[in-house]
């Protein structure tokens, strides 16, 4: 084994949970809704101005219906109870959230750089220390939520953005969930999934650390190590049955590199690094990261090598255009509201004031 040290040495990383702020104090009426910034199943992220203090905010706007049909009743309020509970320079930052009749909303920092998956396929791949520069990051930001037995479970280029500074800010809590001991749901992006969650197993939040390796892999080489031009995912799902040793590996791939990613992607999680004896610690010590200053890092003091080209504040164009279909003008709008109850922690605003 490679020189493992106790990943009590992160105590130097911020572990404070969040103080939960006062609930309500948000309303539709407080922003400008502006232009979407991203889509999902259930609704849209937009850009959006705040009457009072001009600043600008990423609101996540979810349909109730959609969710209810769609069965993502409690993966929703987690996404929102992860979310208010973290506070960590590489995670999104969540001021508050409210429900009216139909949305639930999500005020959010805008985090300007857009995803990492853009610059990804931009970039083709990623040079070696920059593709570690990310990982280091997001390693950081994995071993906070850990140690918070908080499992993210969706980790990929998509939602990890870029903040001004060309620092990481992991987003899309949709998936997280606490956990302290083990799980059983099957989620998460299928090129991404652990063979233990593929086998419908019970899993813990080792798979985030699977997840970390196809996430190298891919900055590294491009494309996710199982990735095919059809998808296909039974196809997928037997290669990640049959582990890391069947993955082609591109010819000039860094040999520490490499290493660290079969030791992410064990299939058998008792032996994964991240989640043995010295838990994340096997991982910061991993020679491929032996020029990490993980302290000056943690205090995002490491110059980022990319960094967003921002013209000011509210400038979105990192990001994709979306047909916008005038649906910010359907927020907010009276109607009967069916599934109310379902996200308690959702704050009403007074529809009154809407
Ligand atoms: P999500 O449904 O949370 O994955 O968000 C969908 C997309 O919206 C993301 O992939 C980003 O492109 C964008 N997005 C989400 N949150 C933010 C944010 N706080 N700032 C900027 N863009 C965001």
């Amino acid at each position: 084994m490679d020189s493992a040290v106790d990943a009590p040495q992160m105590s130097l990383l911020p572990m404070t949970r969040k103080t939960p702020r006062l609930k309500g104090s948000y309303r539709l009426n407080d922003f400008l809704i502006q232009r979407t910034l991203g889509t999902g199943s259930f609704g849209r992220v937009h850009l959006a101005r705040s009457k009072h203090n001009l600043r600008f905010y990423a609101i996540k706007v979810l349909n109730k219906e959609r969710i209810v049909r769609m069965k993502q009743v409690e993966h929703t309020n987690n996404e929102m109870k992860m979310l208010e509970s973290v506070q960590h320079p590489f995670i999104i930052n969540l001021w508050g959230s409210f429900q009216d009749c139909g949305n639930l909303y999500m005020v959010m920092d805008f985090v300007p750089g857009g995803e990492l998956f853009t610059l990804l396929r931009r970039s083709n791949r990623f040079p070696d220390p920059v593709a570690k520069f990310y990982a280091a990051e997001v390693a950081l930001a994995l071993n906070y939520l850990h140690q918070l037995d908080i499992v993210y479970r969706d980790l990929k280029p998509e939602n990890i953005l870029l903040n001004s500074d060309g620092h990481i800010k992991i987003a899309d809590f949709g998936f997280a969930k606490h956990c302290a001991t083990t799980t059983w749901t099957l989620c998460g992006t299928p090129d991404y999934l652990a063979p233990e969650i593929v086998s419908q197993s019970r899993y813990n939040k080792s798979v985030d650390w699977y997840a970390l390796g196809v996430l190298i892999f891919e900055m590294l080489s491009g494309l996710p190590p199982y990735h095919q031009a059809e998808p296909n995912h039974l196809a997928l799902y037997e290669k990640i049955m049959q582990g890391p040793r069947f993955i082609r590996w591109p010819a000039a791939f860094n040999e520490n590199a490499t290493d660290l990613i079969l030791k992410l992607m064990e299939p058998d999680p008792s032996r994964r690094y991240g989640n043995m004896h010295h838990g994340a610690g096997d991982v910061f010590a991993h020679p491929w990261f032996r020029e990490v200053d993980w302290e000056r890092l943690s205090k995002r003091e490491i110059t980022a090598p990319y960094l967003p080209r921002i013209t000011g504040d509210g400038d979105a164009s990192a990001f994709d255009n979306y047909p916008e279909d005038n649906v910010a003008a359907t927020y907010g709008l009276a109607q009967p509201d069916l599934y109310g109850t379902a996200f308690p922690d959702f704050e009403y605003t007074n529809p009154t004031l809407l």
